[in-house]
């Protein structure tokens, strides 16, 4: 096990800003897992589990304590009837195993295509796209319980996985590592094409898309979005989209709609969306004044996407949090919403 100091953790994350970690280390093993943990509680260091990066803003002062990755891999399987089980290390990276799986036109997965980060993270926000979110695969969990430093395989009903939560990100959050996560999936299963966009990539062919169709119009879809991340496209310097999607009562929706008739607007209304009462976020920083490609400093909006901020190069984490202070203050001015972050921000 080696435990270097002063590592840059900028060059961990897509967004590609913050300071360095005093002390970092990559796991191979659960047993390094645990070494980790026992040298963070026995020096009295804050301790921050790392996936891939892809959905943080780290600080300029960067983190004071031990900075953890998962590097845990290995993807076994086990078969049912018309099932598969997979058992996939966290350190696993997410789209590689979900090109595996779709490889084996195995369903449930191929909405999910083009995710960056690990599997280790995908449980955390219930990783979700196209229709599809992890929490409808997901079987069990395996962690390691930072309480008493037991190995526990929590359940999915245990996970509580709703809209970009689970108890990882709410109720229990800095509570379990994620050692390895199981998957339950259907063999032969056919694609999900439910959401709009893909609707419209298919529409026209005379065949049902494969898994392996689908797969590949995601990707494509998420390129166009700058969703995908791609060496060299300046959009995708990214933590993905920067905000959720709210969720509002019924009130708060009637109020919002008609703040928007006031501007001779309509709230776009899409089925996925309304039937759970969420507006687009997108939508909301489009019109609050942040259209694609917005800003020409060192922070901006995504020319392919309104709810992505990117790093158009040497910004620093303060630049990024000053424009997500500036767009949620717009936001609830005009549209009296408080937009909330998908981003962890570490350190602040
Ligand atoms: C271009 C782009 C597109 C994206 N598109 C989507 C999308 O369509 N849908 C979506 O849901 N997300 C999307 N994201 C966000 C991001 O990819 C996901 O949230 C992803 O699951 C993060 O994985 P990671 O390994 O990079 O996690 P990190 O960013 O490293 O960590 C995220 C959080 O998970 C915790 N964590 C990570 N690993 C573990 C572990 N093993 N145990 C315990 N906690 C852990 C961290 O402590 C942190 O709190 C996108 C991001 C980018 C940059």
């Amino acid at each position: 096990m080696v435990i270097t100091e002063n590592v840059p953790l900028a060059p961990l994350t897509t967004l590609k800003v913050g300071g360095p970690a005093r002390y970092f280390l990559e796991a191979m093993s659960v047993a390094e897992v645990s070494e980790a943990v026992e040298f963070s509680r026995s020096r009295n260091l804050p301790l921050f589990v790392l996936g891939g990066g892809s959905n943080l803003v780290i600080s300029d002062a960067g983190w004071p304590g031990l900075v953890l990755k998962i590097g845990i891999t290995g993807i076994n399987h086990r078969h049912g009837h018309d099932e598969v089980v997979f058992e996939v290390g966290a350190g696993e990276d997410w789209d590689k195993f979900v090109g595996m799986v779709v490889t084996h036109n195995i369903a449930g997965l191929e909405c999910l295509s083009g995710i960056p980060g690990s599997v280790g993270a995908t449980p955390v926000q219930n990783v979700g796209a196209y229709g599809e979110e992890v929490g409808n695969t997901i079987e069990s969990v395996l962690v390691l319980d930072l309480r008493d430093r037991q190995l526990r395989e929590l359940g999915k009903e245990e996970c509580a996985f709703s809209y970009r939560t689970s108890i990882f990100n709410t109720s229990e959050r800095g509570r379990y590592i994620i050692l390895q996560v199981n998957y339950l999936l259907k063999h032969g299963g056919e694609a999900y094409i439910a959401y709009a966009d893909l609707k419209k990539y298919f529409a026209g062919w005379n065949k049902k898309p494969t898994l392996a169709d689908t797969r590949d119009a995601v990707k494509k879809i998420r390129a166009g979005k700058g969703m995908l991340i791609v060496p060299g496209d300046d959009d995708c310097r990214s933590a993905g989209s920067f905000f959720k999607n709210p969720i509002l009562s019924a009130d708060e929706y009637e109020r919002l709609t008609a703040r928007a008739a006031a501007k001779n607007l309509q709230i776009p209304s899409y089925p996925a969306l309304a039937t759970q009462k969420k507006v687009s976020a997108a939508w909301l920083v489009e019109h609050s004044g942040f259209s694609k490609g917005y800003g020409n400093g060192s922070v901006g909006i995504s020319r392919k996407h309104a709810l992505a901020i990117v790093n158009r190069g040497n910004a620093t984490a303060a630049d990024v949090v000053a424009f997500k202070e500036d767009i949620q203050g717009r936001v609830e001015e005009i549209w009296g919403i408080l937009l909330e972050p998908e981003p962890v921000f570490v350190g602040f």
